[in-house]
């Protein structure tokens, strides 16, 4: 073990006066003014959805690229119809028709009309479309019932983009939306950046995977998966290191690989406790940035680094891991990605429960919002012990007690930070 009141530890407590504990925000403002956004890469329009845009995309044609009909119906010029009523319907000639992505077969001449389908071209001559239903047609004629007036159901040249525009800024996230866009604007790749590659190990002997069997004293390792997919949904690489036993060696070697990857994330070893290694392996090293941080659950967070790669290392309590990545690592990644919204928006709930806090301590306790009416209304996802892990999984917000809070009484105002969606 390191000596605790190494010099390299904000908040140890050893044999020289106790420093004030991080705060959450100081702490991530650490971790985020050590990464920055990643290179970029050339990324094919199938591949984009979720990664953020490098540089600003401009469109490279007009869209729509001709004026096209916007209805089934008659191409037709508008003075000609401009007296058609139910009982007066007007008589056009009809000269021939216009599917979509075929060129005009003629123009329209004065009191004549184009059948035309949607999204066909405009012939020459015609100023608007009327709808199939507005009309009848029998042997080369249409009946027109009513007037349109200039423009009906016209779609001009670059009434969607112009050549030139902007479609979207450098950082953006692709959306479906934005690549149906960038398709139509001419674009089939774009520079985006990197996705960060993030080397995931957890740590214990008393680990086992799902599935085998369990001896005594033995658990099954949930933090290797709720990390992995953690990291995927805030957009990461995972490089999975494994699990790495309470040994020197072990941990040792399978951190080598930290500088093939971005970031790095641990699970466990960074408490108190005597087999706490990755925290002592570190603090070795003179590697730890900081150690604790006043944060319920998951006060004994770590920063390091490693291999010269930033190593955020997560308590090993199942909510205190998710919890900390939540606070930590995906503002982290979203930084890395170019992101620069990377903390998420907070709302305003009415708390049904009574809320207790040590001072000391900022608290993330887990709940389920819903709105009520006018307000939205938050309970607690039973109990919040750090190792129940359902009360994280049925969560769909967490809520925060500042720090100096010691009682929340039931029905105050308490922030909340959704994590997904409030019925
Ligand atoms: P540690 O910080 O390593 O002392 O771990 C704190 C608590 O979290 C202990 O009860 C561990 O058994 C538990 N724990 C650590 N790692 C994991 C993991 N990967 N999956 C589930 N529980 C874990
Ligand atoms: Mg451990």
């Amino acid at each position: 073990m390191a000596d605790p009141s190494s010099k390299t530890a904000t908040g140890t407590i050893g044999k020289s006066e106790p420093r004030p504990l991080l705060t959450v925000a100081q702490a991530r403002d650490q971790i985020l003014d050590r990464v920055a956004a990643l290179n970029a890469e050339t990324v094919a329009l199938t591949e984009a959805r979720g990664r953020v845009l490098a540089e600003e995309v401009r469109s490279e044609r007009d869209v729509p690229p001709f004026a096209n009909s916007a209805m089934d119906g008659y191409a037709v010029r508008a003075r000609d119809v401009a007296q058609a009523s139910a009982d007066q319907p007007v008589r056009l000639r009809v000269l021939g028709e216009i599917r979509a992505g075929a060129a005009p077969t003629g123009a329209v001449q004065p009191q004549t009309a184009l059948r035309i389908m949607t999204g066909a071209m405009i012939p020459e001559g015609s100023d608007a479309v009327v709808r199939v239903e507005d009309t009848t047609e029998h042997d080369g004629t249409v009946e027109v019932r009513v007037p349109v007036p200039f423009g009906t159901s016209l779609r001009a040249v670059g009434s969607d983009l112009h050549r030139g525009d902007l479609l979207a800024s450098a950082g953006r996230v692709v959306t479906p939306g934005l690549i149906g866009v960038l398709a139509s604007a001419g674009r089939v790749a774009m520079p985006c950046i990197r996705q960060p590659r993030v080397l995931v190990l957890t740590t214990g002997d008393e680990l086992r995977e799902p599935g085998e069997t369990l001896g005594p004293g033995q658990i099954t390792n949930t933090n290797r998966y709720t990390l992995l997919a953690a990291v995927q949904d805030a957009g990461g690489i995972v490089v999975d290191a494994g699990v790495a036993r309470d040994e020197r060696g072990d941990l040792t070697e399978r951190l080598a690989a930290a500088g093939k990857s971005d970031l790095v994330v641990t699970s466990g070893g960074v408490s108190m406790g005597g087999y706490d290694l990755v925290r002592g392996l570190l603090e070795e090293r003179d590697a730890v940035t900081f150690w604790q941080v006043a944060l319920r659950p998951g006060k004994p967070l770590m920063f390091a680094s490693v291999g010269g790669v930033p190593l955020i290392g997560l308590p090993g309590n199942p909510v205190s891991t998710l919890v900390a990545f939540e606070l930590f690592v995906r503002p982290a990644l979203l930084k890395l990605q170019g992101r620069t919204d990377v903390h998420r928006p907070r709302l305003t709930a009415i708390t049904e429960e009574p809320l207790q806090n040590p001072p000391h301590l900022e608290q993330y306790f887990r709940g389920i919002a819903r709105h009520d009416g006018a307000r939205i209304v938050v309970r607690l996802t039973g109990d919040q012990g750090s190792h129940v892990l359902r009360s994280m999984a049925d969560a769909n917000c967490l809520l925060v007690v500042p720090l100096g809070t010691s009682e929340v009484s039931a029905g105050s105002a308490v922030d909340i930070i959704p994590l997904g969606p409030i019925d």
